[in-house]
């Protein structure tokens, strides 16, 4: 499982990508996604979800 953004929400404050362990989070033409072949979703940890400020990310 993985992860995802929602990119309505998102705010684009980049906190996620520093945040990630295993360099999941992807920045492509400005907005935020979430590799989900790379997500291991920190072992039921999500460090991405705990720093964002806007809870838009969630499980796929
Ligand atoms: S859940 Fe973990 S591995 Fe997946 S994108 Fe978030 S910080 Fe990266
Ligand atoms: S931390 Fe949240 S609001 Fe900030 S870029 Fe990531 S998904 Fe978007």
């Amino acid at each position: 499982m993985a992860m995802t953004i929602d990119p309505d929400a998102c705010s684009v404050c980049g906190d996620c990508k520093p945040a990630c362990p295993s360099g999941a989070v992807v920045k492509i033409k400005g907005i935020f996604s979430i590799d989900a072949n790379v997500c291991d979703e920190c072992d039921g940890d999500p460090q991405c979800m705990s720093v964002c400020p806007s809870d838009c990310i969630q499980p796929l």
